[in-house]
């Protein structure tokens, strides 16, 4: 099993879409082991994307990501990682997959609507960077019901 960190930003919080996304992570049969809502500032931002700090976008990327709350998760799924880069689309919403994400939600390449760990490396340092050990939940997710939104329907 793998785990990967997932947030839903501050543009799609405010835009009221934190149910359609986690729909999407249901859907494609993601279960979800931690979930809560955080309002980061500007230095928890720079700190959690501080792998980009050398880039050009680094201040704008860590206002936004501090201009509001966050709803942050942890997705677990065989290939938790991939799923959810997958189901989240390209970077840029505009060069997304039809039915991704971010190509139906988003509204520009910073205000993306969805970040996803990108390896097993980078989950390794993001889900305990939100998330304490007694905060995550190991269940077993049951897809019974017909006709729902489950992957088997
Ligand atoms: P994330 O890490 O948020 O899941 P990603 O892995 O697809 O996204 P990264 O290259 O890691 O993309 O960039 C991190 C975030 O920085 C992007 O999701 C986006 O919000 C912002 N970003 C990336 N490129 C640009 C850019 N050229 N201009 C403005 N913001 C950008
Ligand atoms: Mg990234």
């Amino acid at each position: 099993m793998e785990r990967t960190l997932a947030i839903i930003k501050p543009d799609a919080v405010a835009r009221g879409k934190i149910g359609e996304i986690i729909r999407r992570f249901e859907k494609a049969g993601l279960r979800i082991s931690a979930l809560k809502m955080v309002h980061l500032d500007k230095r928890q931002a720079e700190e959690f994307y501080h792998v980009h700090r050398a880039r050009p976008f680094f201040d704008s990327l860590t206002t936004f990501m501090a201009s509001g709350p966050v709803a942050v998760l942890v997705l677990e799924g065989e290939t938790a990682i991939s799923t959810l880069r997958a189901i989240m689309g390209a970077t840029d919403p505009a060069r997304a997959s039809p039915g991704t994400i971010r190509r139906d939600l988003g509204t520009s390449i910073e205000q993306n609507t969805v970040h996803g760990s990108d390896s097993p490396e980078s989950a390794a340092f993001e889900v305990p960077y939100f998330f304490q050990g007694p905060e995550t939940f190991d269940y077993v997710r049951v897809d019974r019901h017909k006709g729902g939104d489950g992957p088997s329907s």
